[in-house]
């Protein structure tokens, strides 16, 4: 029997990269180029380049001033320079010796001895000059370069790149000629000597472009594809009925519904009437009223006999959820002897198994709470319609955990129907590209009677201010947020900086109540807090960022956000919409303080500038795409999305374009070929986002 051969450590780290098939290897496109063909002499060149010399080593010695390191001057007869070696083996040393013709390259610096480089590469001068630029690729420590550009040049010639686009549906876009998939990565992985390097990094080329085409082709068919094939499943068709829980609802209602509220209705309505399970986003800016549209879809699948499950992603924002739909649902439940249930961690043994009661004999008609809905020991008599709120929050598995409570009815597996909401929009193209499969509906306006907040940025220097600022708001009965941040890598320090904060103001206004809450407080003591603010008779609450989401008080009028420096774009604006929910005027001041250097970051201050000059949410969304990219603004690694590598959104519109128009006719008249294609450049990975 053959033995298994120990791998190597550059070919674990290609696997670790990802780099398995000839393929993968093929489209593992080169960083930057560097230009090795020329020598430059010393006498010519100039600081802070980086150059290729050929020069004779004329001395080499180990110093040991300041530190330990190996310094080598070498001679190109034009001038000397001087290499050093903070850390080197004892081949290099060797290799370096006096009287070695060298072609060495690296960033030249000037100095007060003359010409030096800082840890440059050096080879034996023998051998040609390459006759082309050298590419650089994108790697990690222990797989070297020679190594990598080898297994790369292998791959590419291995790897089969036919074409996988269809001949009839011509590749038509960007500059002509087209370019097919071997010539186009030929010309970026072996440049011809003829090729400058403007060419090969000008991303509108050719060859850029065909790579652009094909990512973002795969990227659609295999949505197009998980969106099909959610298509062939089957969910318990809701259809709302007259005089039943929906029209119950909406007349007991304190308001009326904003036009953007019935339409979005109305689009949930339609999907939850189809046999398919529903794949909805439902996206609206903090306060425009996503809350009551879920509750809106729960009694149709309440009235129809089916249960409704809804999750939040914090304790603190599911009991706002519980308590708002309690208040809404109940009474019109209990004539039918129906119920809302609570699931959470923080749950008293007792309570929980009572609730877990609940839900499995389907007298529970709702159930809300955490993370804590998903759990194993949870089960549904018959769920049908799942809520997740702030979905960006909760990972892919979560979203299945959720998808997969629906218990096998009459035999067939059966899905329940998916809502998702979020806060955040999604800038347009980003919906186009990396949520194709999804459905979405947009509340775009705001219920009326909401004031504008105005919105303040103030140095931290200036805090006594801010607080004259809070006495006022005080005396006109209004109440008042103070929001700390959260430091990451300690949550202790994070607690200092809040208690710090609550004790300043607890002296500074006396005879007010501030209140403090942050994560580490037992939920009980969390509870009667947010009860005290919630009733009016706590003025002040200083809290850490647990009150990003969900809360709820329009007396609330005055938003402070300490260290707004720190916070993220999209949390910022999520904080600001705690407040100008009633009829009074509000504001959100942003308390910042500049780094060690006396200067804010360059990205701390186009967050901050965004929040100063907008209050719209797609808007600071588009903002927030433009300042984070759209690898961070995804949080990908949460979505499981694979990233777009190639094409960038921001310029390759006419790109995206053209793969959503080809999509569906590749799936539907050359299936083969859309397999052929999703594999090349998906591999095992085009499982993504079908949650
Ligand atoms: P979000 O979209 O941020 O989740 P919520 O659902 O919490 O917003 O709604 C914010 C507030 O607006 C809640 O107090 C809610 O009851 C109220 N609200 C929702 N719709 C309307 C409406 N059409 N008219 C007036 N108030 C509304
Ligand atoms: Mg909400």
């Amino acid at each position: 029997m053959p033995v298994a051969k120990e791998m190597s450590a550059p070919q674990k780290a290609l696997l670790k990269m990802g780099l398995a098939r000839d393929i993968d290897l093929a489209l593992h496109l080169p960083l930057r180029y560097e230009d090795e063909t020329r020598i430059v002499q010393l006498r010519d060149a100039r600081e802070g380049e980086t150059v290729q010399i050929e020069a004779m080593v004329t001395h080499s010695e180990i110093a040991f001033r300041p530190r330990r390191q190996l310094l080598v001057t070498v001679d190109d007869g034009s001038d000397t320079c001087q290499l050093r070696f903070l850390n080197f083996y004892p081949s290099q040393q060797k290799a370096l010796a006096v009287g070695a013709r060298l072609r060495i390259r690296g960033e030249l610096k000037g100095g007060f001895l003359g010409w030096q480089m800082v840890h440059p590469t050096c080879r034996s001068a023998s051998g040609e000059l390459p006759g082309a630029l050298t590419p650089v690729y994108p790697t990690v420590a222990s797989l070297p370069q020679a190594y990598l550009r080898k297994a790369v040049l292998g791959g590419l010639g291995r790897a089969d790149l036919s074409d996988s686009f269809p001949a009839d549906v011509p590749y038509s876009i960007g500059r002509e000629p087209p370019w097919n998939l071997p010539k186009a990565l030929s010309f970026l992985h072996q440049p011809a000597p003829d090729v400058s390097l403007a060419a090969l990094e000008d991303r509108s080329h050719p060859a850029w472009q065909r790579l652009k085409a094909e990512e973002l082709l795969a990227q659609q068919l295999s949505q197009l594809q998980s969106k099909r094939e959610r298509a062939m499943l089957r969910a318990p068709a809701l259809l709302a009925e007259q005089g039943g829980l929906q029209e119950q609802l909406l007349a007991a209602l304190p308001f009326q519904l904003t036009p953007a509220q019935r339409r979005v209705c109305e689009e949930i309505a339609r999907d939850l009437g189809r046999e398919v399970p529903m794949h909805r986003l439902l996206q609206g800016d903090v306060g425009s009223g996503k809350t009551v549209v879920a509750a809106l879809a729960a009694a149709v699948s309440i009235d129809a006999g089916w249960q409704c499950a809804l999750m939040a992603p914090t304790e603190i924002l599911a009991e706002q959820h519980f308590r708002k739909l309690i208040g809404w649902l109940e009474p019109l439940l209990a004539p039918r002897g129906l119920r809302v249930a609570w699931l959470t961690g923080s749950q008293k043994k007792k309570e929980r198994t009572q609730m877990l009661e609940l839900v499995a004999s389907g007298e529970a008609a709702l159930v809300v709470g955490t993370h804590a809905v998903i759990q194993e020991q949870v089960r549904f008599k018959a769920l049908a319609l799942a809520v997740i709120d702030e979905q960006h929050r909760f990972g892919v598995a979560q979203r299945l955990a959720l998808r997969s409570k629906m218990q096998p009815v009459a035999g067939a597996q059966r899905e329940p129907h998916l809502l998702m909401m979020s806060a955040t929009p999604i800038p347009r193209t980003l919906a186009m590209s990396y949520y194709a499969d999804l459905d979405v509906s947009t509340l775009d306006e705001l219920p009326p009677g909401r004031t504008p907040v105005v919105t303040k940025l103030v140095a931290d220097s200036r805090r006594d201010e801010v607080t004259e600022r809070i006495r006022a708001q005080l005396a006109q009965g209004r109440q008042v947020y103070w929001v700390c941040p959260l430091i990451e890598e300690s949550e202790a320090l994070d607690l200092t900086n809040a208690t710090a904060t609550h004790e300043a103001l607890s002296a500074a206004l006396p005879g007010v109540m501030v209140g403090l809450l942050h994560s580490r407080m037992p939920v009980a003591e969390k509870k009667t807090v947010m009860a005290l603010f919630n009733g009016g008779q706590m003025g002040v609450l200083v809290s850490t960022t647990v009150i990003e989401v969900g809360v709820d008080v329009p007396n609330a009028s005055l938003m402070v956000i300490e260290h707004a420096e720190r916070f993220g774009l999209s949390q910022l604006h999520q904080l600001r919409g705690r407040v100008g929910r009633g009829a009074a005027a509000s504001a959100c001041v942003l308390l910042y303080a500049a780094g060690d250097n006396g200067r804010l970051g360059e990205t701390a201050r186009a967050r901050l500038k965004a929040m100063a000059e907008t209050a719209d949410g797609f808007e600071i969304a588009r903002r927030d795409l433009d300042i984070r990219g759209p690898g961070e603004f995804l949080g990908a690694r949460q979505s499981g999305a694979p990233l777009l590598r190639f094409a960038d959104l921001a310029t390759d519109g006419h790109l995206l374009e053209w793969a959503r128009a080809l999509a569906p006719a590749m799936l539907d008249e050359h299936p083969e070929l859309a397999r052929k294609h999703t594999a090349r450049w998906l591999g095992g990975k085009s499982e993504f986002l079908k949650a």
